[in-house]
């Protein structure tokens, strides 16, 4: 009924027919963020695309086990120094401290975006042995080497027969030529060669005792052990941020491949970049905000704040292996088109279908409405085009207004499809893009108004109004109270 599904493989850069290798199962790890500070927007927009992806495979009837990993150790800055540990260091917090911070910082952000939570979310740390066990199962194989207490991946041993950078598309003579030298790259047989395993110098506090020394884990080693452990050695998909392809991914495929002999993942999917006018939106050049400053407005080149659903909205009307680029001039407008939606759906929920009416069928519009809901679906299944999706809802919404405001009748369509029509904007709306009401509607003020009608209607001696907002008011669990020169409230007790 809803047709296939193609999505784009940035492994192949086809856009290829959806067969998960397991039906009616699919698995889909997404890389998650380091918990060493905010989460900022970029992450936001790639974890939202993926939540928009892992609802619309279980909409269509997927088992999807969704796995998001926590990196809490292993990232290292370019000074060699580990995120989380330098920031432990800065603050003078316990690791784990900075961890659970940022760890709960993060699920909060995600809540309020509205994106469900992964199936399992596995942290690195939570997963050190079955990483020393693949640094072993490397090492027997010959695909990785010890040096100084360190492990790294032996990449010239590796593309003696397999393809070292082929998702990314990079040659490794070419990354050789561009790469710098940087410390500690004396220790490596390639310059290219990276960690599995890092001995930690004096001063580093996150550190494990094992037979090559007291380290830590390389950062690309824990994707690849978490994911196959709940997934298996050969999934569905792989999910990341576009800067993650190179090296972190290609770096994935290596040590799956040199530990298996198993293409790992079937679908690679990249959600794109943010841009700020039309620049690449970078801490460096001072345009980058964070998304509780886009919630708030807190920041000068914003001209207020928006609502998570609007933000929400907004980042659905690209495509997400397109740019993203905001704008005030672009918020504005999505903001108008959220509130518009808001509008719509509230009534639509309202709408009940007419019982014993005399049909006059238009049956041009039945085709057409009939159409608008096929159309939602198809875009979907284009490589999850929710940009043409909320095109196609709104043309749909345009025949809900026209029922509201009685252009068109009830009795121009038949009962099936105007409940089609309004299953397909309700679930669409809300299940699979993830948009859901929200209310800035304030109970305080509204009751304020009710009580100054109350004092008014005492003081017109209108005692039938006064009774009947006081029996109302009860119903809701306010007790109005008559004091002496101004009217109260409790609650009932
Ligand atoms: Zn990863």
């Amino acid at each position: 009924m809803f047709g296939k599904l193609r999505l784009t493989n940035s492994l192949t850069r086809e856009k290829e027919l959806f067969e998960p290798i397991n039906p009616p199962n699919v698995g889909m790890y997404v890389c998650g963020p380091t918990v060493y500070s905010d989460v900022h927007l970029g992450n936001v927009r790639t974890f939202i695309s993926f939540d928009i992806i892992n609802r619309y495979l279980k909409f269509l009837g997927y088992k999807v086990r969704y796995v998001r990993n926590i990196t809490d150790v292993g990232h290292l800055l370019d000074t060699g120094e580990d995120k989380i540990s330098e920031k432990a260091r800065l603050d003078k917090l316990e690791p784990m401290e900075i961890v659970q911070k940022y760890t709960n910082d993060f699920h909060n952000v995600m809540k309020t975006f509205n994106a469900l939570p992964p199936d399992i979310e596995p942290s690195a740390i939570g997963h050190l042995l079955e990483q020393i066990e693949m640094i072993e199962t490397l090492l027997a194989k010959g695909f990785a080497y010890k040096a100084k207490g360190s492990v790294y991946f032996d990449l010239n041993k590796y593309n003696e027969s397999y393809e070292y950078g082929k998702l990314s598309g990079r040659k490794i003579e070419d990354l050789i030529n561009q790469s710098r030298v940087l410390e500690g790259q004396d220790d490596k047989k390639n310059p290219l060669d990276f960690a599995l395993w890092k001995k930690a110098a004096p001063n580093h506090i996150m550190r494990w005792k094992t037979e090559w020394s007291d380290g830590f884990p390389g950062w690309h080693l824990e994707c690849s052990v978490m994911s196959t452990k709940y997934l298996g050695p050969q999934f569905d998909i792989h999910g990341g941020g576009m800067d993650l392809k190179f090296p972190h991914h290609d770096c994935e495929i290596a040590q799956c491949l040199g530990t298996t002999n198993k293409e790992p993942v079937k679908y690679w999917m990249h959600a794109n970049m943010l841009t700020v006018n039309g620049q690449k939106m970078s801490k460096s050049l001072g345009n980058s905000f964070l998304p509780w400053q886009l919630i708030s407005g807190e920041h000068e080149m914003l001209d207020r704040g928006y609502s998570p659903m609007a933000i929400r909205f907004f980042m659905l009307q690209s495509h997400y292996a397109s740019t993203l680029d905001f704008s005030n001039d672009a918020l504005n407008g999505s903001l108008k088109g959220y509130k518009k939606l808001a509008n719509g759906i509230r009534i639509l929920k309202e709408m009940v279908y007419p019982e014993n009416q005399t049909l006059n069928i238009n049956s041009a519009l039945v085709d057409q409405v009939n159409k608008m809901c096929d159309d939602c679906h198809h875009a979907m299944n284009d490589d999850f085009n929710t940009a043409l999706a909320i095109g196609h809802l709104f043309n749909l919404l345009k025949k809900v207004n026209s029922l509201y405001s009685k252009q068109i009748a009830f009795t121009d369509l038949d009962q099936a499809t105007f409940d089609r029509m309004k299953s397909t904007l309700l679930t669409f709306t809300e299940d699979i893009l993830g948009i859901k009401p929200e209310t800035n509607i304030n109970g305080q003020n509204l009751l304020n108004i009710l009580l100054e009608n109350y004092a008014d209607a005492k003081a017109e001696k209108n005692y039938k109004k006064v009774d009947l907002l006081r029996q109302q008011l009860r119903k809701e669990g306010i007790n109005i109270k008559d004091m002496k020169d101004f009217v109260g409230w409790a609650y009932n007790e």
